[in-house]
């Protein structure tokens, strides 16, 4: 393959790996991923993938619509700040603004997002935002309503590949030009989980530092200043092992170690694990909810009605999205929502 083939990424890994050896499946992600979301706009269906904000206004509406329950019952406390992680195009925080003003919710907003071809369509679609690398720099003046759809699945994960000998960081090599996984030469054995160590060879387990580190930071500041937050995204509830790396591009799945930079990489997220870092940090678990229970708690069916009656002509596509969201074949089980809050705030709907 040339650069036209697979991208220049992929020739700053070749020359890496053959000059210094294999790089971590960790290493690897997060390069290929930073290119990645630094370089286009990979959201809808010119792009690679669709997400749940760009599916249907009536996700982004009932996202705010619960930050804005929470609010008006721990209070109406001002200022009050919406923070939203990795807002793609924006649609997510404008449904969910404007939903919640109907409520007397108007939140400062701030985006935390590494993307420059991101940040300029959300500033299109939200004017007035304040944008952060991360969250340290968001204020610590009132709480904060916190939301984040597809952010955690694309931060880089860590892997461990039992072997005859114990336990090994999974790398990325080269047989002749195509990368692959391998297993690295030094002993891992103390990164994995005592529990977890006597498991049968092959087998791979991954943890997400990035995830973790985020939820650590949320968690914290909710336990700080007050607030909930919403964590939404494919993944799993109980602890598993396996690799769920897995590769996105022009809708279809596509081998992870082709073309590093040009697909969409993510992960399971591991909600069992960051709920109990949540947890560590003196904030409520509310729940981890499958998406479909979640939204139809929230009241999908009777908004799914009412933009039909109002729209008759567009009756069919407004059905096909709600089922899209909420039915357990398609997005409704794998999707879950994770419910964080301060100590003092309220339940969360939907959670129950
Ligand atoms: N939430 C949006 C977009 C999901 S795609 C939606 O649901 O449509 C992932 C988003 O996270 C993109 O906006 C991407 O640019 C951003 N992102 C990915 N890794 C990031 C990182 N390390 N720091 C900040 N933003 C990141």
């Amino acid at each position: 393959m040339n650069e036209a083939e697979d991208g220049a990424l992929a020739a700053t890994f070749r020359r890496l790996i053959a000059n210094t050896g294999p790089i971590s499946v960790m290493h690897y992600m997060g390069e290929a991923n930073a290119r990645y979301y630094a370089s286009r706009d990979p959201l809808g269906a010119a792009g690679d993938f669709v997400t749940a904000p760009e599916i249907s206004q009536m996700f982004g509406e009932l996202v705010g619509l619960w930050l804005a329950d929470m609010w008006i019952r721990a209070g109406s406390p001002e200022p009050v700040h919406y923070v939203e992680l990795g807002p793609g195009r924006g649609t997510l925080a404008r449904d969910a603004l404007r939903a919640a003003k109907r409520f007397g919710l108007e939140p400062r907003v701030h985006f935390v997002e590494s993307s420059t071809v991101l940040r300029d369509l959300q500033l299109a679609a939200v004017p007035g935002a304040f944008w952060h690398y991360d969250l340290s720099s968001v204020p610590r003046d009132g709480p904060l309503l916190l939301a984040a759809n597809e952010f955690l699945d694309a931060l880089p994960v860590r892997q461990m590949v039992k072997g005859a000998d114990g336990w090994r960081e999974r790398m990325v090599g080269l047989d002749g030009d195509r990368f692959v996984p391998i297993a690295g030469t030094r002993p891992m054995d103390a990164a994995v989980p005592e529990d977890r160590r006597a498991a049968a060879e092959g087998t791979i387990i991954e943890t997400c530092p990035g995830a973790a580190a985020v939820v650590f930071e949320a968690a914290g500041r909710l336990a700080e200043q007050g607030g909930a937050a919403l964590f939404i995204d494919y993944g799993y509830g109980e602890v598993r092992d396996g690799s769920t790396l897995q590769a996105v591009r022009a809708h279809r799945k596509v081998d992870p170690f082709a073309a590093p930079g040009e697909a969409d990489l993510t992960a399971l997220v591991d909600f069992a694990t960051l709920a109990q870092v949540a947890l560590s940090r003196g904030a409520r678990w509310l729940g981890t909810a499958g998406q479909g229970h979640w939204l139809r708690a929230l009241g999908i069916d009777a908004r799914t009605e009412s933009l039909c009656r109002a729209s008759p002509e567009h009756a069919a596509a407004i059905r096909s999205a709600r089922d899209r969201l909420v039915e357990d074949g398609q997005m409704g089980a794998l999707f879950k929502v994770m419910g964080l809050a301060a100590p003092h705030w309220p339940d969360g709907a939907g959670f129950s």
